[in-house]
C-alpha cells in the first residue's frame, strides 16, 4: 500500500503569459518532490477526462458545452480572471478524471491516501460557471463519484485555500451525504462564505463556513479547527476525506492576507491525515486548488506528501506570519452556536 498521486503534462500546457494561475506551479512542485526524494516513494495515478456523466452530476450541460467550445477555437476569458487556451478543456476534465481515479484507488484499498496535483484548480467553478481561474468542479466531481459509483452515504470536503470555495458549496449546497467545511479569509474574493451559509433544505447544517479575519494564523487556526472542525468531523463520521489544498493562506501568499506558515499548515494537514485513520480507515485525498507564492507551495505540498506518508518531519525556511494575529474568540463563540458543538 502507497501514497497516491496525480499529475500529467497536460496540465501544465493550460498557461496564459504573466497570470499567477500559472503552468510554472506545478513544475516548482514536482521539481522539489524530485530534489526532496519524495517523488520515488509515490505512486503515480494516470489520468482519463472525466466522462459527461461524471461531470454532469456537477454542472449544467450547457457549462461544460461552453469551456470545451472556447477551447476548441483555441481559448478565450471566461471571467475578467479566468482564462482558457487550447488545452484547457482536456486539462480541467483530466484534473476531475485523475482526482476520481485516485479516489477509487483510495476507496478501492489499491492506495492508502493521495494527492492530486492537478490545474486548472476547481473550487469556484459553479453549475453554471467558470469563475477565479476554475473551470470545473473537480473536487464535488470526486464527492459524487464516490457517492454514485461507490455507494458512499458521507462524504466530508474540507477547504483550506485562502479563498472561499463557493463553487463547491454552490455544486452541494443541498446535499445532505457531504459536508462541506470553509476556512477562508474574509471579507474577499468571492465574496461568499459569510457564517450564516450552512446548506438548505435537508442538507442544513451541512455547509460549515469559517469567515476568517486578516491577519489570523497559526493560533487561531488552530483553534478554530481544533475546537469546531474536527468536532463536527467526529459528529459527521465520514466515509472519505477529501481535502481542497490551497496554499494562499500562506502569511507570504501575494493574492491574500492571512497569516498561516507552513508549520501551520503541516500540523493542520497532520490532524486531517490523523482523523482520517480514526474514522475512515486512513481515507483522505487532497486535491491542489491555489496558492502563489512558488516556494511556498512547493514546500507547502511537499510537506502533505510527508503527513501522507508518515514522516514526522517538515520544513518550513520561512517561519512564522511576522503580523500579531488578531483574537478569534467571538468567531469561535459563533461557530460553536450555529452548528452545535459543544
Ligand atoms: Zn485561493
Amino acid at each position: 500500500m502507497a501514497t497516491g498521486y496525480v499529475f500529467d503534462e497536460i496540465f501544465t500546457q493550460h498557461d496564459f503569459p504573466g497570470h499567477p494561475e500559472s503552468a510554472n506551479r506545478l513544475w516548482v512542485v514536482m521539481d522539489h518532490l524530485i530534489k526532496q526524494n519524495l517523488l520515488s516513494r509515490l505512486t503515480r495515478v494516470p489520468t482519463r477526462p472525466a466522462t459527461q456523466t461524471e461531470l454532469l452530476r456537477c454542472h449544467h450541460p450547457r457549462h461544460v458545452e461552453r469551456v470545451e467550445e472556447i477551447s476548441r477555437r483555441g481559448g478565450g476569458m471566461l471571467d475578467a480572471d479566468t482564462y482558457t487556451n487550447a488545452f484547457s478543456y482536456e486539462a480541467a476534465a483530466r484534473a476531475a478524471g485523475g482526482v476520481v481515479d485516485l479516489t477509487a484507488a483510495v476507496l478501492e484499498g489499491r492506495l492508502n491516501n493521495g494527492f492530486a496535483l492537478v490545474r486548472p484548480p476547481g473550487h469556484h467553478a459553479t453549475p453554471t460557471r467558470a469563475m477565479g481561474f476554475c473551470l470545473f468542479s473537480t473536487i464535488a466531481v470526486a464527492a459524487r463519484a464516490a457517492r454514485f459509483d461507490y455507494g458512499l452515504e458521507r462524504v466530508a470536503i474540507i477547504d483550506f485555500d485562502v479563498h472561499h470555495g463557493n463553487g463547491t458549496q454552490d455544486v452541494l449546497i443541498e446535499d445532505p451525504t457531504v459536508l462541506f467545511v470553509s476556512s477562508h479569509e474574509y471579507p474577499y474574493y468571492p465574496g461568499s462564505g459569510a457564517l450564516t451559509e450552512i446548506g438548505e433544505g435537508e442538507a442544513r447544517g451541512a455547509t460549515v463556513n469559517i469567515p476568517v479575519s486578516m491577519g489570523v494564523g497559526d493560533a487561531g487556526y488552530k483553534q478554530l479547527y481544533g475546537e469546531v472542525v474536527f468536532p463536527i468531523l467526529r459528529r459527521f463520521q465520514p466515509e472519505l476525506i477529501l481535502v481542497s489544498a490551497g496554499f494562499d493562506a500562506h502569511w507570504n501568499d501575494p493574492l491574500a492576507n492571512i497569516g498561516l506558515s507552513l508549520t501551520g499548515y503541516h500540523w493542520l494537514s497532520q490532524r486531517l491525515v490523523e482523523l482520517a485513520t480514526e474514522l475512515c480507515q486512513g481515507r483522505i485525498v487532497f486535491v491542489l486548488e491555489g496558492g502563489y507564492n512558488l516556494e511556498v507551495l512547493a514546500l507547502g505540498v511537499g510537506n502533505v506528501f510527508r503527513a501522507l506518508l508518515g514522516d514526522a518531519d517538515s520544513q518550513d525556511p520561512l517561519g512564522p506570519s511576522p503580523w500579531r494575529e488578531p483574537d478569534v474568540s467571538s468567531l469561535l463563540a459563533k461557530l460553536k452556536a450555529i452548528h452545535n458543538v459543544v
